[in-house]
Parts: structure tokens; sequence; C-alpha cells
């Protein structure tokens, strides 16, 4: 963890685009609240073949204009150079100035083209050559490593290579398990990385949610977690009560450790990423020792 105490903290939430009228009423509230907490920037995801894009843009375009500093997720797959250039082009103008590069997943039964880029590092380099230094690179990373390596050896080095392209710091997948993100930090470290790795966080809210979308992903859920929310059952209260608590301790854990900040998947609420963050203080910025 030596290298990631040398950067300066950064804190942020993720949202996704609404589909209806009523989420972005929503958003907007949550939004809102949120950035009363002075995060260093919003991000919102990015549907890779088409399915969010336009409401990515506009999410994005109309939080930038609120002053409140938002990076859109851009994904690379099932799109072409002059699709992901026109994008960029209309960001830069705009005024935005950092970008989540990802390969991204195309939804399963669409067909066609995998697009120009086939994987992130390639997609960052284009960012490069494109807009040269304008954008901030944020990369994803995968402490359990991504579901699609051929090998744990070979995800990180392909991590490594998105790093060596140009990226300026990675997001990290969310996990349960700290130890597999402090051997990730050493393992690349080793490998001579030397950006900030900010842990992504997702707080617990709904357990059977929690389950489809972490076998999805790769993420692990611990079994003495599993088995405490399971029996919970329908017991939401208990179930945020323990998230809350579990959430925290980890964060705590993440930044006494040196970890250069955190990445909150707010899932579109406030107050599960909320009350992680004011039981850590971050408000008080003297606490977490920037
Ligand atoms: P890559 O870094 O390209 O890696 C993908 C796989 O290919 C890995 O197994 C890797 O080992 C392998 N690989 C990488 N480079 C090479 C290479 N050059 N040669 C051979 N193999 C290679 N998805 C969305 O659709 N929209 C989003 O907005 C979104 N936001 C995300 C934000 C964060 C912080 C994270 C962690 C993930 C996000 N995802 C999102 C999910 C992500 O798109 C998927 O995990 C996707 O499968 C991989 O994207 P990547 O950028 O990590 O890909």
């Amino acid at each position: 963890m030596e290298t990631q105490k040398q950067f300066k903290r950064r804190f942020s939430f993720e949202f996704f685009p609404p589909k209806t009228e009523e989420g972005k009423a929503k958003l907007q509230v949550v939004r809102d609240e949120l950035a009363r907490r002075k995060p260093d920037f919003f991000s919102v995801t990015y549907g890779a073949g088409g399915s969010t894009q336009e409401r990515t843009i506009d999410a994005v375009l109309n939080f930038q204009d609120q002053g409140i500093s938002t990076a859109p997720h851009l994904s690379c797959v099932g799109s072409s150079k002059q699709e992901i250039a026109s994008l960029l082009d209309l960001y830069k103008e705009r005024g935005v100035n950092r970008i989540v590069a990802l390969r991204g997943d195309l939804p399963s039964g669409m067909g066609g083209s995998a697009g120009e880029l086939k994987y992130a590092n390639e997609l960052v380099e284009f960012i490069r050559e494109h807009s040269g230094n304008h954008f901030n690179i944020e990369v994803a990373a995968y402490p359990e490593f991504h579901p699609q390596a051929p090998s744990a050896e070979e995800d990180l080095i392909n991590f490594k290579r998105k790093v060596d392209a140009g990226s300026n710091s990675a997001i990290t997948q969310y996990f349960y398990n700290v130890d597999s993100y402090f051997y990730f930090i050493d393992r690349v470290e080793a490998m001579g990385v030397n950006i900030p790795v900010v842990p992504g966080i997702m707080p617990i809210t709904n357990y059977t949610n929690l389950v489809r979308f972490s076998d999805m992903c790769g993420a692990e859920i611990p079994r003495w977690i599993r088995k405490q929310l399971e029996a919970y059952g329908d017991d939401k209260a208990s179930i945020l009560k323990f998230g809350e608590e579990v959430v925290t301790r980890m964060c705590e854990q993440l930044i006494d450790a040196g970890a250069p900040g955190i990445h909150f998947y707010s899932m579109n609420q406030a107050e599960p990423s909320l009350k992680i963050w004011d039981n850590l203080g971050l408000s008080d910025k003297e606490k977490i020792k920037f």
C-alpha cells in the first residue's frame, strides 16, 4: 500500500441514468443531497451497445450544467472510433474533464460487431490520441479478478496495460474482502503501477439483488455476510443496519491502511452511502487525514 498513501484522497458517487421521468426527478433530489457533502465528482454509467447511451449523455450534461463535476463512463465495445470521438468532443466542449474508460459488456443476445476497440487499454490509448491530455482517465480494477480473465496473472498484466496506455487512476469493482484489495495493490505496485486505485464500495441494502449482481460481476460475498443476510429474511431494517455496520467497518480499514479515497456505488439512493459517509466523518477533512 506504500504508493497509495502518497495520493490525495478523493471521494465520489456513481449513478445510473434513470429510465423514467419519475426516476429522473428522484435522481435530482438524490444528486442534490449528495452534492451538499461536496464530493470530488459524480459519475454516470453507460450501457454498451446503445441501451442507455442517450440517457447517460443527458444526465452528465445536466449535472455539469448544475456546476457539478461529472465523469461519464464510456465503453468501447459495440461502438466505432468515430462514435467515440464525437462523444469525446461533445464532453470536452461541455467542460467534462474526467472519463471512466471501460470495455463494457454487450447485452446478452445482442449480435453484431464488437467494435473497433476490443479492450479498455485500446480505448485509453484512443482517448489519449484523440483528446491528448484533456481528460483525466479512470479505468476499472478487479481485486477479485475479472470474471472472464484467463488467469489471475493475466488479469494483472491486462490491468497494467491500461495504466501504461495513459490512465490517471482506477476504481475497483466492489468487494467485501479487504484483503483482496490489499493483495491487488501489493501485486500491481510490484509491477510498477503508480496511480491511485480507489476502492469501489457497494452499500448493502437488498440481499437478493446483491447476490444476483455479485454473481454476474464476479464479486464474492463472504459466507458470514451471506448467512447473516439470509437469516434476516424480509426484515429490511436489520439488513440495512447490518449492511451499514459491515461496510463502514470495511471502509475504516481501507482508509486506515491508506486507500486513496472511496467511490460509492450509490444505486441512485442517497441514504445508504450517506450513512457510511457520516459514520466515517468524511465531511470533516481533518478526521481522515488528507
Ligand atoms: P478490460 O480492462 O478490457 O478487461 C476485460 C477482460 O479482458 C478482462 O478479463 C481482462 O483480463 C481481459 N483483457 C483486457 N485487456 C486485454 C488485452 N489487451 N488482451 C487480452 N485480454 C485482455 N459496464 C458498463 O457496461 N457500463 C458502465 O458504466 C460500467 N461501469 C463500470 C465502472 C467500474 C468502476 C467497474 C469496475 C466496472 C464497470 N462496468 C461497466 C463493468 C465493465 O464494463 C465490465 O466489467 C467489463 O466486462 C470489463 O470492462 P473493463 O473496462 O474492465 O475491460
